[in-house]
């Protein structure tokens, strides 16, 4: 028997959100320890650290690098009930539950994505931390993966000075471990040969990562379905990512962005992403549009009528009673249907992964992958909807511009230059800090 814990599938500060969901995690009742923690991870809520890890400045100038482990206090850990669960914390103002909620949303992800791998995802940085340090950062108002480490902080909003904590958001946590996926499965470039597109290529797969991780919750596959009738193009939880409230998302699966918007160049990685992670998402979209005609669910015209208004602005008022009529009459085959699109899609995604590599990654390359991918796991079914899809974005037809600076109106950033800082290959005790870290990126 697994590890219960109660998680909210969507952040509880937006005023629609699902209520918590008990859940059980793949460590056996009993095995976790006060944190919560276990093998490869443990949280803590430091007392006092008022500075993220990472690069930083010393008062004169001077880049000094910051990493795990924290030896100072910590505040009171979430410690397991006598039969090794963690349900009796569900107090959204105690900072216990929020250590258990970012543990459970992490194990949740990893359980997800692990199943799909049939083996451990083990995190980029093993050789030189064996667990990752997940820190409570109240005042850190970003959360971010690095090099030994999650730091989760507080959501400001800009307008309206509202605050959301990071910790109760499962997206931006599963889409956390995203990074953490791709960093570990396929990589991470050389900061030479660091293309732009593997900036976006990483922003898109974390995105997917916690949009699958997130159709794992029933509720959430009951909610999309409920209400969108299938027409999966609405705005709902799923193309929806990291939202902070039913109006405050942070990006949008289902975008119109080819890659010739870029042409002239780009500023935000997350920008630069949505033309692939529309593409992913498009090819998730038509895989449940293939199933549903298969198993009689809709009929094919209505497949080929969406196909031709993708898109377009009539497209939801043309197609709408259409699916609300289909799916009124067959909810259960549409459950099925959405469930078969996001294993198929997770299977495609892990075998793109492992035909990849970091360096001067393009998303042709991605492309290239993906069919290779298509061909050893589906035997060539998904071509024509992988094909269609990357070519309605210009991928591979339009080329990337050069980095421009920040807009002003550009996405909050989720990325940081301290999630690319790693640690050279030598033992982390035999060399000096200088010599020991190299910086990435620098934004
Ligand atoms: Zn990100």
């Amino acid at each position: 028997m697994g590890t219960r814990f109660w998680l909210f599938p969507q952040t509880p500060t937006d005023e629609n959100s699902l209520p918590a969901e008990q859940v059980e995690l793949s460590p056996p009742a009993g095995s976790l320890e006060p944190g919560p923690a276990d093998h490869s991870m443990y949280v803590i809520f430091p007392v006092g650290k008022d500075l993220e890890y990472g690069m930083h400045k010393d008062p004169q100038g001077r880049d000094f690098v910051y990493l795990p482990p924290w030896d100072g206090e910590i505040y009171e850990q979430a410690s397991p009930d006598q039969d090794g669960h963690f349900l009796h914390y569900q107090d959204v103002n105690d900072g216990r539950f929020h250590a258990a909620h970012i543990y459970a949303s992490i194990r949740f992800t990893l359980d997800v994505w692990e199943s799909y791998f049939g083996r451990t995802i083990n995190w980029h940085f093993r050789n030189h931390y064996d667990r990752a340090e997940i820190n409570i950062l109240p005042d850190f108002d970003n959360a971010i993966i690095g090099y030994g480490f999650v730091e989760v902080g507080t959501y400001v909003d800009k307008k309206d000075g509202s605050l959301s904590p990071f910790s109760l958001n499962f997206d931006v946590l599963a889409h956390e471990v995203g990074h953490g996926i791709v960093y570990a499965e396929v990589g991470m470039p050389d900061p030479k040969r660091e293309s732009a597109e593997y900036l976006g290529f990483q922003e898109s797969c974390a995105d997917i990562v916690s949009m699958v991780a997130a159709l794992h919750f029933e509720s959430i596959v009951q909610e999309v379905l409920e209400s969108t009738s299938g027409n999966l193009y609405m705005h709902n939880h799923l193309n929806r990512f990291a939202e902070t409230s039913s109006s405050k998302q942070i990006r949008l699966a289902c975008n119109d962005l080819k890659l010739s918007d870029f042409s002239a160049g780009w500023s935000d990685e997350h920008i630069l992403a949505q033309p692939l992670t529309g593409a992913i998402f498009d090819i998730l979209v038509d895989i449940f549009h293939e199933e549903l005609v298969r198993v009689g669910a809709i009929s094919s015209s209505l497949e080929h009528i969406s196909d031709q208004l993708e898109g377009s602005d009539s497209y939801h008022s043309e197609l709408q009673d259409e699916f609300d009529e289909a799916y009124s009459s067959n909810p259960k085959l549409f459950r099925e249907a959405l469930i078969f699109a996001r294993d198929s899609l997770a299977k495609l995604m892990i075998e793109t992964w492992a035909r990849l590599e970091a360096d001067h990654l393009e998303y042709l390359d991605v492309l290239d992958a993906m069919l290779k991918a298509d061909n050893a796991v589906f035997d060539n079914a998904y071509r024509k909807i992988i094909d269609v899809n990357f070519r309605w974005r210009e991928i591979g037809v339009a080329k990337v511009g050069p980095k421009l600076p920040k807009k002003q109106d550009d996405p909050e950033s989720h990325t940081h230059s301290n999630r690319t800082l790693v640690l050279e290959d030598e033992p982390v005790a035999s060399v000096s800090y200088q010599q020991r870290y190299l910086l990435a990126r620098h934004i």
